[in-house]
């Protein structure tokens, strides 16, 4: 049986293994459900866009919205990596976890003055501003303490991304980045404002894109405006072309980082943009495929319609599913003899929304640990507590070894913010 995604993750014999740990023994150890990741995983999906874009100035700044775990964000600090960040709390993140300010790039339609200050005080890189109005805001918030915010402004290239709608960002109707037809005026108030020093332009169409086509389109528009940009003597220092690589859920087959990376610096330097400095922003083809997670059999339930396989972990531990219909692959993690029977996966929470796999083909029993693939982007980040439901605990293993990176949420820890009214 051939697995989807990562290499780092096969049977051996029944058992299944991600690098040299049987997952099975996880959850006895550690209960369930449980986020396993593949440090190697994370570290081998890096490899490829460091390795198309050594020899230039470049800087892969890893999206920390995808898995914000600090150990995570740890090993992509140390791999170099710099940080896309959306918030206050993820720039705490990326501290904590030993990420350098010098290398984060701060994204986001709607950055508070709060946020800005912080981000100006701890000397983030760029702020990837996304209308006029955040760029007046910025210009005042730096004036006020004494500092200039280097910027680059994210442009909408208006080209389909060719993926969900809810994760297709750079089309006329999304709410993300500022307009083709304004970008080049909004670059001259940039230019003009006390505060804000323009260094760069960006764009992100989109996430779990499979084809190379959108991405040139995006940055055949992109150049066309940096070019008209210099034209009136603004400088751009970067090009940041995003993230939004896709991933192997099931049978999609996105080009390789590589690949992707060698067409858009062949057209960068076709059109006489070699000595930019190129930033990528990839969260998802990073850390997708080098996590699992693992949930225990509970019931079997089958029906005259239907057969439901009862597991413990629902939506508020793995939102996709029900958020945007994703399918993920679900195996079982002792690959039983016999025959398999079809199955709809679900998890206790009270909403028919609550699915993780429809109709799979599974041999299961209760007690069985059963592994969710390429959960490693975007499923822990999204997990919350509806049904006051504690949110897994997170494990990372590499060869042999596993840590602990993040304990499980107890029942106490859920309501320890609230209060009792006093009468
Ligand atoms: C979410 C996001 C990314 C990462 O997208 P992936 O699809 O996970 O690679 C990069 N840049 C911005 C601005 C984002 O919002």
């Amino acid at each position: 049986m051939t697995l989807p995604g990562s290499p780092f993750l096969a049977y051996q014999g029944a058992d299944l293994f991600l690098d040299d740990v049987p997952l099975r023994d996880l959850v006895k150890q550690h209960g369930s459900p449980l986020y396993v990741y593949s440090r190697r995983a994370m570290l081998a999906a890096l490899a490829p866009y460091q390795r198309a874009l050594q020899g230039r100035a470049h800087l892969v700044c890893y999206a920390v919205k995808a898995n914000s775990n600090l150990a995570v964000l740890q090993t992509f600090a140390k791999a170099g990596c710099g940080f896309d960040i959306v918030s206050e709390g993820e720039l705490a993140r990326v501290l904590a976890a030993g990420g350098e300010a010098g290398k984060v790039v701060f994204s986001g339609v709607g950055k508070t003055r709060r946020e800005m200050r912080l981000a100006l005080e701890a000397g983030v890189r760029c702020f990837n501003v996304e209308s006029t109005a955040e760029l007046e805001v910025l210009s005042q918030v730096a004036s006020e303490i004494g500092r200039t915010a280097r910027v680059s402004l994210r442009v909408n290239p208006d080209v389909d991304a060719g993926t969900h709608p809810y994760i297709s960002t750079g089309l006329k109707g999304n709410k993300f980045g500022v307009a083709h037809e304004v970008a080049l005026a909004t670059y001259r108030r940039a230019a003009s404002l006390p505060g804000i020093e323009v260094v760069g332009i960006d764009c992100h169409i989109g996430s779990q894109i499979t084809e190379v086509s959108p991405y040139l389109d995006a940055l055949d528009r992109v150049l066309d405006l940096v070019e008209a940009i210099e034209a009136e003597g603004i400088r751009i220092h970067h090009l940041d072309l995003g993230g939004g690589l896709g991933i192997t859920y099931t049978d999609e087959v996105p080009p390789a980082a590589d690949v992707l990376i060698g067409q858009l610096l062949a057209k960068i330097d076709a059109r006489g943009h070699g000595h930019r400095e190129i930033v990528f922003e990839p969260g998802r083809s990073l850390v997708g495929n080098a996590g699992v997670l693992l949930t225990e059999v509970m019931f079997l339930k089958p029906g005259e319609q239907k057969n439901f396989c009862v597991v413990d972990a629902a939506m508020n531990d793995l939102m996709r599913p029900a958020l945007y219909e994703a399918y993920m692959s679900i195996v079982n993690t002792q690959q039983p003899d016999g025959a398999t029977e079809v199955w709809d996966v679900v998890g206790p929470v009270c909403e028919s929304g609550d699915w993780l796999g429809r109709d799979r083909a599974l041999n299961v029993q209760a007690g069985d640990v059963l592994a969710v693939l390429s959960a490693g982007a975007y499923g822990m980040t999204m997990a919350s507590n509806y049904n006051t439901r504690g949110r897994a605990a997170e494990l990372m293993v590499d060869g042999n070894q596993v840590w602990v990176v993040r304990e499980r949420e107890a029942v106490a820890d859920l309501f320890k913010l609230e209060m009792l009214l006093p009468v």
